[in-house]
C-alpha cells in the first residue's frame, strides 16, 4: 500500500488529490530547522539542532452525495516538544503543540473560501497545490499557548532571587562552587 518511494509525493507542492484517491499515508520525523516560524518560538540560547516535528498525513476519498463526484480529504497528525520562553521567569518552558485535524480539499481558493464558512470542516484548495510543512506549521502554531509559563517555575534567575539563595546556610548547596571550594582549601 505504502509500497511506493516517497519521492512519489512532493510535500513542498502537494497533489492531494492523487494522494487521496490511493489512499496513501506519509509519516516523517522532519528537523525543526525546516519550519522557520515554529523554530522563531525558541528561546534565546535554545537551538533547533536535534529537534523534529512529527507529522503524518493519511488521504482518503469519500463518496460524493448523490452521484457527486467524491470528495478528498487529508488527516493532519503532528507533534512537536518546543521551548518556549516562560513569561514568569523567561527560562525555557518545555511545551507540547499537537494537531490531530481533517481539512477538505475543493477546485481552487475561490471555492475553498467559499465552503469554507458553510462548513464544519477546514476547506482547503487543491490548487494551487499547498506545501505540506507550511500547512502543518500553520496548525501547530495555532496552538501556541497564549502565555507559555512553568505550573512551578525553577530557581528564578532574577538578580533578587540570587540574594536570597545567597542568603542561604552553606550546607544548603554544599560544592556547587569548585572556586569557593579550592579558596576554602588553601586557607
Ligand atoms: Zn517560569
Amino acid at each position: 500500500m505504502s509500497a511506493e518511494p516517497k519521492s512519489r509525493w512532493n510535500p513542498d507542492r502537494f497533489d492531494v488529490r492523487a494522494f487521496a484517491q490511493v489512499g496513501a499515508q506519509l509519516i516523517a520525523d522532519d528537523a525543526l530547522a525546516r519550519f522557520d516560524r515554529l523554530a522563531a518560538e525558541l528561546p534565546a540560547g535554545v537551538s533547533a539542532e536535534g529537534r523534529t516535528v512529527q507529522w503524518r498525513v493519511q488521504g482518503e476519498q469519500r463518496p460524493g452525495a448523490r452521484g457527486a463526484e467524491p470528495s478528498i480529504w487529508l488527516h493532519v497528525q503532528a507533534q512537536v516538544d518546543l521551548p518556549l520562553a516562560c513569561q514568569r521567569c523567561l527560562a525555557p518552558v518545555d511545551t507540547q503543540l499537537a494537531v490531530d485535524r481533517w481539512f477538505r480539499f475543493v477546485a481552487d481558493e475561490d471555492t475553498a473560501a467559499a465552503e469554507d464558512e458553510d462548513s464544519e470542516e477546514d476547506v482547503l484548495a487543491l490548487e494551487p497545490r499547498p506545501s505540506l510543512r507550511d500547512l502543518i506549521e500553520d496548525e501547530l502554531l495555532m496552538e501556541l499557548p497564549p502565555v507559555p509559563m512553568h505550573e512551578v517555575c525553577p530557581e528564578p534567575l532574577q538578580p533578587g532571587a540570587e540574594t536570597a539563595t545567597a542568603a542561604e546556610p552553606p550546607e544548603a548547596a554544599p560544592r556547587r562552587n569548585p572556586f569557593a571550594e579550592l579558596a576554602r582549601l588553601k586557607k
